[in-house]
């Protein structure tokens, strides 16, 4: 079995062979970029280590010892060369990425003898000993899991004695002590040497990436991201470029295009004189990118050119990684880059006007469900006025956050979970240990580091607002205060991040949703010419409505009208209602209630201008109107001008035991007629009122939870006659349509029939579901969790489709209501309406439509074109199989 890979052997689409990185790295040398000489031992080699009990097996290590003798060949050096000893790095690359996940170590090869070699050979000492110092800290932390602050604090404690400001300060006497110190780190927490041979070195940094592939926190990013933990990770084996080698050296990240932002301007930053994990680490605060175009003129231009093609290859914005050594450059890592979803729908719709992508595959590079997080909350602009900044720092990840800041990952979670609190993570900087605290932040700020440090890499990925490198904050992490600009803050104190910006402001401050931005209006403009499914919204008031509108709704898919009643002056109208023994006693509050609902539907036809409004006649059991307890009773009873005594008796009368399944639904409308007659009356009257004035409308009457096709027939009967007595009434006619929900079990197994006497079908997946796996819809938090963990469900099913069970079932309606009416409208408007995965599936069993809340709306529209693609994808892959 071949395990090891050479970087002229591999090219980029030998992802799950050698890792993300490796292959990228084989590609840039294949296409002739300066990258330094290495190979790669493949994700196969990690599975035999596994395989054989967490060792190298004997043909991996053979391969490496043949892969070293090329590696030394081609670049004459050699592990232990007294003239010019090989030092490699080692880094971790799975197949996808995991930053700051796995480990790095560099500059293996170095020990007590090849130091001074280096010394001697580069002339300078200092360089040496601290390439020396960093290699025992990152061996001594990855291999023998000695606490990296245990190496920090020996650092610092040398920086505070001599007052030194920075690492740079260090002199050669300094490193010589600090490498002694670190070696006695060695024997005191590990009860080990630090082993000076090169070989053994370098297997023990392998062996530990292959482990690291299963500790804590790459099982905790994998499980927060679903990256499976089969797929294993490879190692990058690769000679050692130094960037801190001196002023002419140094090493920096840079992206392509603003990862933030997505503007189309190269953006990174550097540190001369340093190792690359410097920049990331955030140690000390890098320069921008640009101002190397002063420094080193010439490698600026080349690096820009290179940046520039790496580009235009890979069709995409990249994430570059580079070292300078003498002023020559090397490029150390190409990848697609991450980037907000701001910035993922700007370089989208930027790539297909630059000619390098198509408009199918700009929808589909984009997560339908981070399009939510570009709607992005800001905070509201008259509480910002009162509000000054109290300190700034570098914007690394958009959007608008209040929350209770909390100073370690473990306080923020408890807070987070136990307590319910909006919670910020406040920090020094951040390391892949506080992964479990970011992911419930509402926020993110660090007082170190650049946007390419851990925190803003991380945000960004996760779409949470983040500040990092804050000036003027310090966190004491020992006495449990943060100081801002002077201020003195403690855990639990409120503060507000504007990671659009960088902004923070003391205290709490309001935030509101942005709106669509030409980019992404862009993209649902072509999304709904690639798509064909309609997405409308759920919507109960104008206000839903208009802010569904402004995300391009195709109009109301569902209104709840019971939704209408719960307002003080009409939920005591309805309660007459309710507790009325006779037709007769239900008339004054019906005659209230269609004023009331008249007013609500003429508004929302007025809005729709024409668009289609499905409006779904009361559906909940009439008891959730009613006072529940003694004190209720008393205050309604008083309201309503009643005696006490009768009202608890009809309450009492009206109560169900199992409500969910009860009297509700269509059935109400068999016991009482008259409260949809009076609905269909208010929709109507709407209607004719907007035709009069000359405008245009389309009412859907929909009813909810019908069984059959008898029960749909008769209640289709109620509502026809109303319209057509208010048609012969006014002696004008409009057009109207009315259909069913599809929500119990029984109407999907006889749609054909159900589909003779209904207009449209609309899925109520909510209590299909609950129905169909007999869930209660408002029970399941309690057990969910336990079945999603111990693997019975992949996914709540009220949140993704059972595709299996659900499924199956709305396709079995779909192609038996259309076997009885070919053009039936068919849609979906329970909660996974808005859902993309789900949405993929409604395409595929031929959903005419889906309806989703408001903000889904714009997801679920990217997610539809989505799905079309994929799905003709599908059929073009057949077609052509089937021509050759
Ligand atoms: C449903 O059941 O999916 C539905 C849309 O109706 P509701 O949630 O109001 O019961
Ligand atoms: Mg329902």
């Amino acid at each position: 079995m071949k395990y090891i890979y050479r970087f002229e052997e591999g090219n980029k689409d030998m992802r799950r062979l050698l890792g993300g990185k490796g292959a990228n790295l084989a590609q840039m040398t294949t296409m002739g970029f300066p990258v330094p000489s290495g190979f790669t031992i493949s994700t196969e080699a990690c599975k035999a280590f596994y395989d054989n009990d967490n060792q190298l097996n004997d043909e991996t290590l053979a391969q490496i010892d043949e892969a070293l003798d090329q590696l030394s060949t081609k670049v004459g050096k050699q592990f232990n060369s007294l003239t010019n000893p090989l030092l490699v790095s080692v880094r971790s690359g799975a197949a996808i990425s995991m930053p700051g996940m796995m480990d790095t170590i560099l500059n293996i090869g170095l020990n007590d003898q090849t130091v001074q070699v280096l010394a001697q050979i580069t002339d300078n000492e200092r360089f040496a000993y601290d390439s020396y110092r960093r290699l025992l800290a990152m061996f001594g932390n990855v291999v023998y899991e000695i606490p990296e602050d245990t190496f920090d604090q020996i650092l610092e404690d040398t920086k505070m004695t001599n007052h030194y400001e920075s690492d740079l300060d260090l002199t050669v006497e300094d490193l010589h002590t600090i490498v002694g110190k670190f070696k006695a780190l060695y024997i005191a927490e590990a009860g080990k040497e630090f082993p000076q041979d090169p070989k053994v070195q370098l297997l023990a940094a392998v062996n530990a990436v292959f482990e690291s592939w299963n500790n804590h926190r790459a099982q905790v990013y994998r499980r927060e991201n679903h990256i499976a933990g089969d797929l294993g990770t490879a190692v990058n084996v690769q000679m050692m470029v130094f960037g801190n080698a001196g002023e002419d050296s140094g090493t920096g990240v840079a992206f392509t295009r603003n990862p933030a932002t997505g503007e189309n301007q190269l953006f990174g930053e550097y540190l001369l004189n340093a190792q690359g994990e410097d920049v990331v680490a955030g140690i000390r605060t890098p320069q921008p990118i640009s101002t190397l175009a002063d420094t080193m003129p010439d490698l600026y231009n080349e690096f820009v050119a290179t940046a520039k093609k790496l580009e235009i290859h890979y069709r995409d914005m990249q994430d570059l990684e580079f070292t300078i050594e003498h002023g020559t450059l090397y490029m150390l890592q190409a990848r697609n880059g991450k980037r907000t979803p701001t910035a993922a729908v700007k370089i989208a719709v930027d790539l297909v006007e630059e000619g390098l992508i198509s408009r199918t595959e700009a929808l589909l590079r984009i997560n339908p469900d981070s399009v939510g997080a570009i709607l992005y909350p800001e905070f509201d602009e008259k509480e910002l006025k009162q509000n000054q900044p109290a300190a700034s720092g570098l914007p690394a990840s958009p959007g608008a956050a209040s929350g209770q800041i909390y100073f370690t990952a473990e306080s923020a979670k408890a807070a987070h979970d136990e307590q319910h609190q909006q919670v910020i993570l406040v920090r020094q900087d951040t390391s892949p240990e506080d992964i479990e605290g970011m992911v419930i932040s509402e926020a993110i700020v660090t007082s170190r580091g650049g946007m390419t440090s851990h925190a803003a890499v991380v945000a960004r990925g996760m779409g949470t607002p983040a500040t990092v490198g804050v000036n003027g904050l310090q966190v004491d992490y020992k006495n449990g205060i943060a100081t801002i600009a002077g201020t003195e803050l403690q855990e639990g104190d409120w503060l507000s991040v504007d990671g659009t910006n960088g902004n923070l402001y003391l205290g709490k401050i309001q935030t509101n949703d942005s709106k669509v931005n030409d980019d992404l209006s862009t993209i649902l403009d072509w999304s709904k010419q690639e798509g064909d499914l309609g997405v409308y919204a759920n919507a109960d008031t104008p206000a839903d409505f208009a802010q569904a509108l402004k995300f391009g709704a195709d109009g109301i898919g569902l209104t709840r009208t019971e939704h209408m009643f719960f307002k003080p002056e009409r939920l005591l109208e309805m309660r007459r209602l309710i507790i009325a023994e006779d037709a007769e006693e239900r008339e004054a509050p019906l005659e209230e209630l269609l004023q009331m609902q008249q007013g609500d539907f003429y508004e929302l036809f007025r809005l729709s201008e024409g668009r289609s409004v499905t409006i779904r006649l009361l559906d909940p059991p009439l008891h959730e109107f009613l006072p529940h307890d003694a004190r209720e009773i008393a205050k309604v009873s008083g309201q309503l001008g009643i005696d006490p005594d009768y009202l608890a008796r009809r309450v009492d009368a009206l109560k169900e035991i199992n409500p969910m399944l009860g009297h509700r639904g269509d059935r109400l409308a068999v016991t009482f007629p008259d409260i949809y007659e009076m609905q269909v009356r208010a929709i109507i009257g709407a209607a004719l009122e907007l035709h009069d004035q000359g405008l245009e409308n389309q009412p859907h009457i929909m009813i909810p939870l019908t069984g059959s096709k008898v029960e749909m027939s008769w209640v289709r009967g109620i509502v026809v006659n109303q319209v057509e007595s208010l048609f012969n009434q006014q002696g004008i006619r409009l057009k109207y349509t009315v259909g069913t929900m599809m929500e119990i079990p029984r109407a999907c197994l006889t749609a054909d029939k159900v589909a003779e006497v209904s207009d449209f079908f609309s899925f109520g997946t909510n209590d299909l579901t609950q129905l169909t796996y007999g869930f209660s819809r408002d029970d399941v938090g309690s057990f969910m969790p336990k079945y999603i963990e111990k693997g019975i469900l992949k996914a709540d099913p009220f949140q993704t489709v059972d595709v299996d069970g659900v499924g199956e079932l709305m396709k079995m309606a779909v192609e038996n209501g259309r076997f009885t009416k070919g053009d039936l409208p068919i849609g979906v408007c329970g909660e996974i309406g808005g859902d993309p995965k789900s949405i993929e599936f409604f395409e595929s069993i031929n959903v005419s439509y889906v309806s989703c809340s408001p903000y889904r709306v714009p997801v679920a529209r990217l997610a539809a074109a989505q799905a079309k693609i994929k799905m003709s994808k599908k059929k073009d892959v057949l077609a052509n199989y089937v021509k050759s």
